[in-house]
């Protein structure tokens, strides 16, 4: 049987992550988060003191990079060079040099041929950036996932407290419009909405009604199963 690839993309904080993990677990799908894979990248720039904007030296360290993925009760786990660092990739400070280096053009076909070797062994729901666009435009289902920049901050914030890390909001609300405009002014895999995403704005959902929401569109894309 040939496998099924959900591409779900879409600005962060949109909540892509915990309803793609969600509708994953529900089809018994693979969930991919590739955010999470760039963002190891990004930790280990941040700890070099690497210039997150410098091609060149971001460049010189991939090689030095080894980048696992394992799965532990359904739950992805990211590994650098052998030590997990799944918790240590969420620090904001990683998410801003995860953001810069995720521009650089090595930096995406270092990890193009990984994202796309998961997808070829697995069914997959794939949450990222430019997975409808770039690394899977083939994709069964395409998904545009967003929200409006308050309410995700809202969210967000909701997260930093929940983890021990409260933020003031205005900094949250900051920091996602920083990345937006990052991720959608880059040359290279910007972000935007593939031609054929079926749109879903959560702003006025609550999780459940999201969830609800996700799995009817890709019921209707997949058609009876
Ligand atoms: O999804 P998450 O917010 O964890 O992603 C962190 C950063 O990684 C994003 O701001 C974006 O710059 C980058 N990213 C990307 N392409 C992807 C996934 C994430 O450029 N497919």
């Amino acid at each position: 049987m040939s496998t099924i690839r959900i591409a779900i993309d879409g600005p962060s904080g949109a909540g892509k992550s915990s309803l793609a993990k969600a509708a994953a677990g529900a089809l018994g799908f693979l969930y991919v988060d590739t955010g999470a894979i760039y963002r190891t990248i990004g930790l280990h720039i941040y700890r070099e003191g690497v210039d997150p904007a410098d091609q060149e030296a971001v460049t010189a360290e991939l090689p030095r990079i080894q980048i696992d993925l394992r799965y532990e009760d359904g739950q992805q786990r990211m590994f650098l060079n052998g030590a997990d660092v799944t918790e240590e990739i969420r620090l904001p400070e990683v998410s801003q040099y995860t953001s810069a280096v995720s521009a650089l053009p090595p930096v995406r076909k270092f990890l193009l041929e990984m994202q796309r070797e998961l997808a070829r062994s697995h069914s997959v729901i794939m949450d990222g950036r430019d997975i409808g666009t770039v690394v899977l435009p083939d994709a069964e289902v395409k998904i545009y996932l967003t929200a409006s920049a308050q309410a995700r901050a809202e969210r967000r914030m909701l997260e930093l407290e929940n983890q021990g890390t409260p933020q003031p909001y205005e900094d949250v609300l900051r920091e996602i419009e920083e990345r937006d405009w990052r991720d959608t002014h880059r040359d290279t895999a910007p972000l935007r909405r593939a031609e054929n995403a079926v749109l879903l704005d959560t702003t006025a959902l609550n999780f459940q009604e999201s969830q609800a929401a996700l799995l009817r569109i890709i019921q209707e894309r997949m058609g009876p199963t």
